[in-house]
């Protein structure tokens, strides 16, 4: 029997990958006149105009690296920008994908859908099922596993900022098992190669799509939702979806390589002012405009190249430290209105995703030997970190 300690191997190959942003504009509702006017338009299929506040004989012009106009449907969405992300999952690459934006303007129609217009995460769900079973054999199996969280709200020292610390007992549980809800504030972890764990999440094998939908639609009713005035099941949490691909050589298994790809329908990045929250909604809402900020700020120390980034400084940015700028090959997908009522949210979101899509992340493949298995490895404890918000 060999006595050599574990050891790690790895084996990695960088290749610079840029986050791509798309933009998607669903269509006009309501009466078309006043507040309901259409403020966006598109201009081609990477570009897009919106009205200039100051000046209203002008419009400001944005690029993308896909614009979807009115009439695109989720298929189009799901082959031009998501398809050609997932095969970077079976090469033992992390990828993932953010759908942001104001509430109301198509986050959770993206990404979700309906059982009509499926959207990005059951299309995606069925083309890895398949992929893995396309791509077993030659003494490879693949497995598929799920898992599912929420983040309600955050404690973060930038919601202390923002609220009085007598409110901090109405917190609700930052991070939700949405598997398996009664297990909530669950911690956030990273390994020593930097891949962010939740340990104590629920994890499902998916061998069929079917098995798939037995978790995640009874999942879905575990979601925490409010009714606003903008919006009457307007999500107030971020919902991320985990799905794992794991690849494992020969019997006994000698190489395994694991990949995770993120799905997350991101909270509403709208204004308190303009949604007339108050008392709890509007301490939900500022705490979760809170994270959406640090995600803000990540992309914008990630652009200008910052030794610090201060991913730390919300539970939403650490989960996806290795998603965006890490190891992972990611796509923003920001969801806008063309009403005038959203005009200063739709603003807020083109900026946010213009800065976006600056970042480049370095996507390296890592196979490692069975015995030093992500989960038998020491973690570093991060969930008693502080975190550093600067003021
Ligand atoms: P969010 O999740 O960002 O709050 P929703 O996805 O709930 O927004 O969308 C708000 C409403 O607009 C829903 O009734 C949804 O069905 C509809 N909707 C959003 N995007 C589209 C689209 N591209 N085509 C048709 N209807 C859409
Ligand atoms: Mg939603």
């Amino acid at each position: 029997m060999s006595t050599k300690q574990p050891s790690r191997r790895t084996k990695s190959c960088q290749v610079p990958a840029r986050v791509r942003v798309c933009v998607r504009l669903r269509p006009g509702v309501g009466t078309g006149q006043g507040q309901d006017v259409p403020c966006v338009r598109g201009v081609d299929s990477h570009s897009l105009e919106i009205l200039n506040w100051r000046n209203e004989m002008a419009t400001m012009k944005y690029e993308f690296d896909a614009f979807y106009g009115e009439t695109a449907t989720q298929h189009d969405i799901y082959m031009g920008s998501v398809r050609p992300m997932l095969h970077h999952l079976l090469e033992g690459q992390n990828a993932s994908i953010l759908a942001y934006g104001p509430t109301g303007a198509g986050k959770t129609h993206t990404m979700l859908g309906t059982p009509d217009q499926p959207g990005v995460i059951p299309r995606a769900v069925r083309d890895i099922l398949q992929m893995t079973r396309d791509a077993s054999g030659d003494g490879w199996k693949y497995s598929v596993s799920m898992s599912y969280l929420e983040i309600y709200q955050e404690k973060s020292e930038a919601f202390r900022h923002h609220f009085h610390l007598s409110q901090l007992r109405f917190a609700i549980p930052q991070v939700l098992d949405l598997l398996q809800p009664s297990l909530h504030d669950l911690p956030i972890r990273e390994d020593r190669n930097h891949h962010i764990l939740v340990p104590g999440l629920t994890q499902r094998e998916i061998r069929s799509f079917t098995d798939f939908e037995s978790h995640f639609l009874p999942a879905n009713c575990n979601r925490t939702v409010a009714s606003t005035q903008l919006n009457q099941r307007s999500s107030r949490s971020h919902a991320v979806l985990l799905v794992r691909v794991s690849r494992s050589e020969g019997w006994p298994p000698s190489a395994r390589r694991a990949a995770k790809l993120c799905l997350i329908d991101l909270a509403g990045s709208e204004d308190n002012r303009r949604t007339g929250n108050k008392g709890l909604r509007l301490k939900e809402s500022g705490a979760i405009n809170t994270s959406l900020f640090v995600l803000s700020k990540v992309v914008d120390a990630l652009n200008q190249g910052l030794p610090r980034i201060p991913y730390r400084d919300s539970k939403l940015t650490r989960l996806l430290q290795d998603s965006l700028g890490g190891t992972a090959h990611s796509l923003i997908i920001a969801n806008i209105a063309p009403e005038k009522r959203y005009y200063f949210d739709t603003l807020t979101s083109l900026n946010f995703a213009a800065k976006s899509k600056e970042v480049v992340n370095k996507p390296f493949t890592q196979e490692t030997l069975p015995e030093i298995e992500a989960s038998k490895r020491p973690c570093e404890d991060i969930s008693s970190v502080g975190p550093e918000v600067k003021k």
